[in-house]
């Protein structure tokens, strides 16, 4: 197809990819392309995928979101980081916080400035220059002080999937999108190009169009069934394949505004807490754990009564190999499946979509516009990935076989080079666009123990005093701003308060 323009869009799935993709393509392209959302009521959704990163604030604004409506509407709660619980020695604990620590002091880097000190043995823990990492702790969430930078707050959220589903749904459905329920049963192809014309539905319905979003999740029906993109398996650096899901009713501890991973034998649990419940699962590896096994692990370390049986659900780490072919770009675990170690396959699917509006083929499919979205897709997805095997080849949990063998195993070069070069002097570059900021490398660098041999000598040349000072102001200043701020429960009761 060339030069025809592209007035038709059929999102092929209504998860939270599909109804992301809507939502979005609604809003921007709402005037001038018909969007059409076909997803199957029997098959249902995977049902889980409840924390996010900073950037979805970026996307509901996109939208229009109301912050407080959104909270509202899905049982969201405030996320300032992941606690890591176990990736060290089983009892260490640390913080992947939001944000940055402190602020670079006269050029020098922070870290390498706190670096100095301790070599000094002066210095506090590093996450108390972290105003995101000190608030969660402390269970307390607001903006922060705007006359001092280093306390400007950033945060995501958890959010019941279903309901966000749901919320982007009337936001698509407000905007003139079409839902088609039904289960597809066949994908028209052009007999020449190859190119999908349509999809069939169970009932002999035919929903075509020129561009097809593929967000049909794990089975890939358009970009793998029917185009055969290809897989590409990443499981030899993340070898975790399955993953038992089970909510819970909420304890006695407070609302706890961050994401805990805790590491076990056969993998991790991942511990997310909602308004209305806390979201659980244990994601393992199944050459070293069996199902029962992670079944009964998981329900053993619920805070409160399971509310439903454990759900299982079986993965390979991977991505399709192009995301983007003929007419369909795929988006969500259609695309491929990172595990939710970061909370990254949301952001995944935003910046899918992003990448989608910037190259939409108005006038038809040009060769290297598809191209730079899979080269885009593949570099960002590439650098998650690393970040994410970086938490297991760092492991030190001696004497486990699956966390032996992932402190053995080799990792992308790129990710050998970046820990070879930190633990020299500590020294850290950001590739360009990377989702992960250099203060995320450091917090899980430093939090499973790479531990640089030295400081950068740049900070050698600022003198003591000003180095403590400095330290202190970001230390206190901090500090102050968290104790004024009110905990968590008050803001989500005053944003969910009759108006
Ligand atoms: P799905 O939710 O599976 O939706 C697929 C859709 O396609 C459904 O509507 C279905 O009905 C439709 N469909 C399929 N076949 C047909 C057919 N033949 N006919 C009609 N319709 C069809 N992400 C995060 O960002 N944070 C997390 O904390 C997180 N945790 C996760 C934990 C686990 C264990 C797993 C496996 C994933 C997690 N994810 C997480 C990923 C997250 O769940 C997904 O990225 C997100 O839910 C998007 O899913 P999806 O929309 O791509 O697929």
């Amino acid at each position: 197809m060339g030069g025809n323009r592209v007035g038709d869009v059929v999102v092929v799935g209504g998860g939270t990819a599909g109804w992301m993709a809507a939502a979005a393509l609604a809003r921007a392209l709402g005037g001038t392309t018909r969007v059409t959302v076909v997803e199957s009521d029997a098959i249902g959704t995977v049902g889980v995928g409840e924390a996010t990163i900073p950037p979805i604030r970026t996307f509901n604004a996109m939208l229009g979101i109301d912050e407080q409506d959104f909270i509202r509407n899905t049982q969201g709660t405030f996320k300032l980081g992941i606690q890591f619980v176990g990736w060290g020695a089983p009892a260490d604990r640390y913080m992947h916080p939001f944000g940055a620590f402190g602020a670079d002091i006269q050029g020098v880097k922070f870290h390498q400035a706190w670096r100095r000190m301790r070599d000094l043995g002066h210095a506090d823990v590093f996450g108390a220059y972290n105003i995101c990492e000190t608030a969660a702790l402390a269970d307390r969430f607001g903006p922060g002080d705007p006359r001092l930078p280093f306390t400007r707050m950033t945060w995501a959220y958890h959010f019941d999937a279903a309901l966000y589903a749901r919320y982007l749904r009337a936001y698509a459905e407000g905007r003139g999108v079409v839902r088609r329920e039904g289960r597809i049963v066949e994908v028209v192809q052009d007999a020449e190009t190859g190119f999908i014309d349509a999809v069939r539905l169970e009932d002999g319905a035919r929903v075509s169009g020129d561009l097809f979003v593929d967000c049909t999740g794990f089975r890939g029906l358009l970009i793998e069934q029917t185009l055969q993109a290809g897989f590409e398996d990443w499981s030899r650096w993340l070898p975790c394949d399955r993953a038992v899901a089970v909510p819970c009713a909420h304890g006695q501890g407070p609302l706890t505004p961050y994401t805990r991973a805790t590491a076990e034998r056969g993998g991790w649990r991942w511990r997310i807490p909602l308004q209305h419940r806390i979201g659980n699962g244990y994601v393992y590896c199944s050459h070293h754990l069996s199902d029962d096994e992670a079944a009964a692990t998981l329900l053993a370390g619920l805070d409160g009564a399971a509310l439903g049986d454990p759900r299982p659900l079986r993965f390979t780490a991977g991505r399709r190999r192009r995301a983007w072919v003929k007419n369909c770009v795929s988006l969500g675990l259609a695309s491929g499946f990172l595990e939710p170690l970061e909370s990254t396959s949301i952001h995944m699917i935003q910046a899918g979509i992003t990448k989608l509006l910037a190259l939409f083929p108005e006038r038809g499919f040009e060769p290297r516009e598809i191209d730079e979205y899979n080269r885009l897709t593949d570099m960002q997805t590439e650098q998650i990935r690393d970040f994410i095997i970086l938490h297991y080849k760092a492991n030190g949990r001696v004497g486990e076989p699956l966390w032996d063998a992932c402190r053995a195993m080799e990792v992308p070069e790129a990710l050998q080079r970046r820990m070879d070069l930190f633990r020299h002097r500590g020294r850290f570059f950001r590739h360009e666009d990377e989702l992960f900021a250099e203060s995320s490398w450091l917090a899980v660098l430093l939090g499973q123990g790479v531990t640089p041999q030295g400081h950068d000598p740049l900070a050698d040349a600022l003198p003591e005093p000003d180095l403590r000072a400095a330290l202190e102001e970001v230390r206190g200043g901090i500090r102050r701003t968290v104790d004024a701020m009110p905990s968590q429960s008050d803001v989500i009761a005053r944003f969910c308060a009759a108006p």
